[in-house]
C-alpha cells in the first residue's frame, strides 16, 4: 500500500509529560505507517519554551495563521512548583492563552460517543458541542470592597462626553462592587465563529444569555448575534437545513436536559466555563472530548481538552505500566488531518481521518479500552483494560 500524500503541512505543537509520550506513539503506530506526514514542528514542551523564552509559542501561533491548521499536544502551564521543578527563569504564561490571544477565537468542545459508554443523561444520544466565548466579562473584571457609608458609581468617558451612573449607595452595610466589559469586535467574531462552525458540521446553534435582566450588557450580545445572523448567515443556514435560535440561559438549560443533543450551544464566557464541565461530565470523561479553537479568519487549532496527565507520567518515569487514554489526542490529529484534507482537496486524507476515528470508536465498543473507561462501560462485551500502547495497537488492527 502506498502512503497518502499531503500538499501543505499541519502545524505540529509538541507538549509535555504523559501526553508528549503518547504524541510520538500516535505518530509511530497510527499515522506514519499510512500517511506521508507533512508537518511543521514546534516543540512547546516546557524545556524548549524556557530555552526560547517562550518565543516558540508565538512562532507556532504565527505558523497556524500561515498554514491554517494546527494540532497541539497538552502542555504544562507553569505554577510556582513547576518553576522550581523545571528551573524556569520565568513563570511562562499558558500556551493556550497565548495562542488564543494571537488567533482570536472560540473554543468548541464536543464529546466522543461510543456504544456501551452511557452518558449520565441517557437521552443525550447525540453530542452537544459547547462553544465558549473566550474573552472578557468576569475574566477581565475589576472588583473592590466598599466600606459602610460608601457610594459606588460607574463613570464613562467617550465621544458622548462624561456620564456618571450610581451603582449603589451602601449606607449602613459594607459591600462589594464589580466592573466588567466586553467589546463588539470580540462578540462579533464569537458569533461568526459559531455560525461558521455550525455550517461546517450542519448543526443548529443555540445562544442564550440573560437579556431580560441585563437589558444593555447581555442584550448587546443578543443583538449582535441577531444582526450578523440576519445579514450574513440566514440564507446559508436555510440552504443547509439548520437553524439559529436565541433563548434565555435558564430556558436553554432546561431545554438541553430534555433534548437528545446534536446541537451547538454558544455560551458567554462564564456560562461556558460552568456548562462545559457539566456537559463533559454528563457524557462520561474529559479524555473523550474533542476540542478545537476556530478563529474568525478561518484558522483551526485542534487539541485534547485534558492536561498532561502528570500523575500517570510520574508512574511512567518509574517504569510502571500506564493506561492513559489517548483518544482525545488521536482525535486532535484526525481533526487536523481531516481539515487539511478538506482545504487541500485530498479525499484520501479525509477518508483516512474518518476511518481512524471509526477504528478508535469500534475498538472501545468491542470491549478494548484504557483504565479510565472500564468503570463507565456497560456494553455487551467484556471490558478489557489495556495499557496505552497495546490499546493503540488494537486500534491499528481495526484500522
Ligand atoms: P489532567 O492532566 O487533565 O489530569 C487530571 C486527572 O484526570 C488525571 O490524573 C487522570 O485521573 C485524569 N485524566 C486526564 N486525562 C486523562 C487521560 N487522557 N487518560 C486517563 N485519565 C486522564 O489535569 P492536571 O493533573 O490538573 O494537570 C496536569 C498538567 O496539565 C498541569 O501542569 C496543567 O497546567 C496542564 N494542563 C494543560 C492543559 C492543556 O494544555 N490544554 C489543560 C489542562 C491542564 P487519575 O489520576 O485518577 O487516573
Ligand atoms: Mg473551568
Amino acid at each position: 500500500m502506498s502512503k497518502i500524500k499531503m500538499i501543505n503541512p499541519v502545524v505540529e505543537m509538541d507538549g509535555d509529560e504523559m501526553t508528549r509520550v503518547i504524541w510520538s506513539d500516535i505518530k509511530d503506530i497510527l499515522i506514519n505507517p499510512y500517511v506521508e506526514l507533512k508537518s511543521e514542528y514546534y516543540d512547546l514542551g516546557l524545556p524548549n519554551r524556557e530555552a526560547t523564552k517562550d518565543n516558540v509559542t508565538v512562532q507556532s501561533a504565527e505558523a497556524i495563521k500561515k498554514y491554517g491548521v494546527g494540532v497541539k499536544c497538552a502542555t504544562i502551564t507553569p505554577n510556582a512548583q513547576r518553576v522550581s521543578e523545571y528551573n524556569l527563569t520565568s513563570m511562562w504564561k499558558s500556551p493556550n492563552g497565548t495562542i488564543r490571544a494571537i488567533l482570536d477565537g472560540t473554543v468548541f468542545r464536543a464529546p466522543i460517543l461510543v456504544e456501551g459508554i452511557k452518558p449520565y443523561i441517557p437521552t443525550w444520544t447525540s453530542p452537544i458541542t459547547m462553544a465558549r466565548h473566550a474573552y472578557g466579562d468576569i475574566y477581565k473584571d475589576v472588583e473592590a470592597k466598599v466600606a459602610k457609608g460608601g457610594r459606588a458609581t460607574l463613570v464613562i468617558e467617550d465621544e458622548d462626553g462624561r456620564r456618571e451612573i450610581e451603582i449603589f449607595d451602601f449606607g449602613k452595610s459594607s459591600g462589594i462592587v464589580m466592573g466588567m466589559h466586553n467589546t463588539d469586535k470580540s462578540i462579533s467574531s464569537f458569533a461568526r465563529c459559531c455560525f461558521n462552525y455550525a455550517l461546517d458540521v450542519k448543526q443548529d446553534v443555540w445562544f442564550a444569555a440573560k437579556d431580560t435582566i441585563s437589558k444593555t450588557y447581555d442584550h448587546n450580545f443578543k443583538d449582535i448575534f441577531a444582526e450578523i445572523y440576519e445579514s450574513e448567515y440566514r440564507e446559508k443556514f436555510e440552504k443547509a437545513g439548520i437553524e439559529y435560535f436565541y433563548t434565555l440561559i435558564d430556558d436553554a438549560v432546561a431545554r438541553a436536559v430534555r433534548s437528545n443533543g446534536g446541537f451547538i450551544w454558544a455560551c458567554k464566557n462564564y456560562d461556558g466555563d460552568v456548562m462545559s464541565d457539566m456537559v463533559a461530565t454528563a457524557y462520561g470523561s474529559l479524555a473523550m472530548m474533542t476540542s478545537v479553537l476556530v478563529s474568525p479568519d478561518g484558522n483551526y487549532e485542534y487539541e485534547a481538552a485534558h492536561g498532561t496527565v502528570t500523575r500517570h507520567y510520574y508512574k511512567y518515569l518509574k517504569g510502571e505500566e500506564t493506561s492513559t487514554n489517548p483518544v482525545a489526542t488521536i482525535f486532535a490529529w484526525t481533526g487536523a488531518l481531516r481539515k487539511r484534507g478538506e482545504l487541500d482537496k485530498i479525499d484520501e486524507l479525509v477518508d483516512f481521518a474518518d476511518r481512524l476515528d471509526k477504528a478508535v470508536i469500534d475498538t472501545i465498543a468491542s470491549g478494548y479500552m484504557t483504565g479510565d473507561l472500564v468503570a463507565l462501560y456497560s456494553g455487551k462485551n467484556k471490558a478489557v483494560k489495556l495499557n496505552t500502547v497495546d490499546f493503540m495497537k488494537k486500534i491499528a488492527e481495526k484500522l
